[in-house]
C-alpha cells in the first residue's frame, strides 16, 4: 500500500485533521477567518497567478478536497517573502504552512513532478550536500538540461553573455566542470548529513505511525 493510500484511508473524510496531524504547523489551519488577505496580499499571486491561493488552499482543506490540494502547484509558488504572514489577522504562519504542504504531497508521491520549484529543490539538494559547496556551473547546467540536450543547448546559447560576463568577472570558472570547491572536512560534512536523516526519518515514521 503506498504511503498516500494509507494516509487517506487512515484520515477518510478528515482532511483537516490529516493537515493538523501531519503538515507542520497544520494545526494553524483551523484558524483562518477567510478574509482573503494573505491572497490579495501575495506578490506571486500577481494577476492571479496562484491556481489556488492561501486563503483559498485553506478552505479546500476544511472541504476535504485532498486531492486537489496535494497535487496543485500553488503552495510551490511561495517565494517566503512573509508578507501575508506580517499581514494575516489571524496571526496564521502562512509561509510554514505552504511549504509544510508542499513537503507534505512530496512525501507522499502527489506533488507535480516537473514543477520548477520542486525540481530546482532537489537538484540543488543534491548538488549542494555532494561536498558540502554549491557547485554553480553544474547546477546551471541541471536546470539548462532539465527538458532535453536541444533545449539545454538552447538555453545555454541564450544566457551564453550573462555566463562570459561571471567568468570574466571571476564569478563562473569553467573547471568547476571537472570537480570545483569543496568543504574540506568531507566526512564531517557526511556524518552531519547522516545524522540529519536519521532524526528526520524517525521523526517522519512517528508522524506515519501515529
Ligand atoms: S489573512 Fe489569515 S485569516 Fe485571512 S484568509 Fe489569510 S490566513 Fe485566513
Ligand atoms: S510568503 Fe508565500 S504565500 Fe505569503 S505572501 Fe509571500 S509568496 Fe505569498
Amino acid at each position: 500500500m503506498s504511503a498516500n493510500t494509507a494516509m487517506a484511508e487512515r484520515y477518510r473524510n478528515n482532511f483537516l485533521k490529516e493537515i493538523e496531524e501531519q503538515v507542520e504547523m497544520g494545526d494553524w489551519v483551523k484558524m483562518c477567518m477567510q478574509c482573503g488577505v494573505c491572497s490579495g496580499s501575495c506578490p506571486t499571486n500577481f494577476q492571479s497567478a496562484w491556481e489556488h491561493p492561501p486563503q483559498e488552499l485553506f478552505m479546500m482543506i476544511r472541504a476535504g478536497r485532498r486531492e486537489e490540494v496535494l497535487t496543485t502547484t500553488s503552495m510551490w509558488n511561495c517565494t517566503s517573502c512573509y508578507n501575508c504572514i506580517v499581514r494575516c489577522p489571524r496571526k496564521l504562519p502562512i509561509t510554514h504552512i505552504m511549504h509544510g504542504i508542499a513537503e507534505y504531497a512530496h512525501r507522499l508521491g502527489m506533488a507535480p513532478k516537473m514543477q520548477p520549484t520542486r525540481f530546482f529543490s532537489g537538484l540543488f539538494w543534491k548538488n549542494a550536500t555532494k561536498t558540502g559547496r554549491v557547485n554553480e556551473l553544474k547546477l546551471s547546467m541541471g536546470l539548462y538540461f532539465k527538458d532535453g540536450f536541444v533545449q539545454g543547448i538552447k538555453n545555454g546559447m541564450a544566457m551564453q553573455s550573462v555566463a562570459l560576463g561571471l567568468v570574466k568577472a571571476g564569478r563562473l570558472n569553467v573547471m568547476e566542470l571537472f570537480g570545483g570547491h569543496k568543504c574540506r572536512d568531507q566526512k564531517g560534512i557526511q556524518a552531519m548529513l547522516n545524522k540529519a536523516y536519521e532524526i528526520e526519518r524517525t521523526r517522519k515514521a512517528a508522524k506515519m505511525a501515529g
